[in-house]
């Protein structure tokens, strides 16, 4: 079964009403069945819900995972995922990594005895030489956030020991465009708040697993940590997959034309978007990925440009997060990276001319316009 169907047609449910759709199944007990025959085995929703697991079992099919495990959020899936790993191990991390992602690993994990380094993962040298005896796992992002950095999954792969854990949050290009899995990864994490549900409607976050034993472990901890996506959010992002490819391909599409755009606009200096020929993880994108995603970071000449484009757009909104129908801008220094120190944050090229363009699906000219307005 080809992607774009199995958006809709990956798992089905079977709807004693010849529904089409998973109803919401809003019981948390279900009794327990004389004859074993007469129920399917669900005992309690947060051990299993059929809502949950539809949406649960359709990412797994995406991912080309074995079992999938749905969360309330996605920082809910990485904190457990992340118990995975035993105090006194040692954790190699993408350095421009997601926000919240570094927020639990410095101030929650740390203090469990996990330890980190964060490195370009894009140098399998740097990643290489970060290797300690204890090191147990790789965390991965690409593209990274909002530097747009890319990582080649299957040299890391190469260049690290078998049994360290190798997991990618794969939330930027979605299975869609990039399947971990595939390329080596033994867990692959979405926040599901983003383009898997794609209408900003609902938070949501899942853990793919493409190993059994693996399965096993990350099942218990599903169960025991309790984190579990509802039903109702369940439903949400099974609907917002449906289209989930016909999304992609219309927000990438759009993608390309502002990020071509913007590179010929005299007050933009610089613009970084995977699918341009100049970007320097272009080659590995190509051979790694199916696309090159939505996400565009820029930067203006001046910091009053960048502030006018945020004060007036009309179409695209100033707001966090990603991956919806609507385009959203940011403005990373101040909002999603705040917290890094100022000199760590140059260093990496946040600049305070840098903003961060999750591209939506509305139609690329009125796109255009909104921002050469803004611009003035
Ligand atoms: C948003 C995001 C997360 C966290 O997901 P929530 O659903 O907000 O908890 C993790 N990783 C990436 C790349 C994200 O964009």
């Amino acid at each position: 079964m080809k992607f774009d169907t199995a958006c809709i047609h990956g798992y089905r449910h079977k709807e004693p009403t010849g529904g089409l759709s998973v109803p919401i199944y809003m019981a948390s007990t279900y009794r327990h069945p004389i004859d074993p025959q007469e129920y399917d085995s669900y005992v309690y929703s947060r051990i299993q819900n059929p809502t949950r697991e539809t949406a649960e079992k359709t990412v797994a099919a995406l991912e080309g995972g074995v079992e999938c495990y749905g969360f309330s959020t996605g920082m809910a899936a990485i904190a457990t995922v992340m118990e995975l790993f035993d105090p006194g191990d040692h954790i190699i991390a993408t350095e421009d990594l997601y926000g919240g992602a570094i927020r639990l690993f410095r101030t929650i994990l740390e203090r469990r005895g996990l330890s980190f380094d964060f490195v370009d993962t894009g140098d399998i040298v740097a990643v290489k030489a970060a290797i300690r005896p204890n090191t147990k796992g790789i965390y991965l992002e690409t593209p990274t956030n909002p530097m747009m950095d890319i990582t080649d999954i299957k040299a890391v792969k190469a260049a690290v020991y078998p049994d360290i854990l190798i997991i990618v949050d794969n939330t930027f290009l979605t299975p869609y465009f990039l399947n971990p899995l595939e390329l080596g990864a033994d867990i692959v994490i979405h926040s599901g708040t983003k383009y898997l549900g794609g209408h900003s409607d609902t938070t949501s976050g899942f853990a793919v697993v493409g190993d059994i034993g693996l399965n096993e472990k990350l099942r218990q901890l599903h169960v025991s940590i309790g984190a579990c996506l509802s039903p109702f959010d369940s439903f949400l992002v099974l609907r917002g997959i449906k289209t989930l490819a016909i999304r992609m391909d219309k927000a990438q599409e759009n993608a390309m034309t502002l990020a071509t755009w913007l590179q010929n606009h005299p007050r933009i200096t610089r613009v970084l978007y995977p699918g341009l020929p100049s970007h320097k993880g272009y080659e590995i994108m190509k051979r790694q990925a199916y696309g090159f995603g939505a996400m565009i970071s820029f930067e203006t000449d001046t910091v009053q440009t960048a502030h006018n484009i945020l004060k007036h757009t009309k179409l695209i909104a100033y707001a966090e997060s990603l991956g919806c129908v609507n385009s959203l801008i940011t403005i990373p220094a101040m909002c999603t990276h705040e917290d890094l120190p100022e000199e760590e944050r140059l260093a990496r090229g946040i600049t305070d001319r840098l903003l961060r363009f999750s591209v939506g699906i509305e139609n690329a000219k009125d796109l255009i316009e909104d921002l050469q307005q803004a611009m003035g």
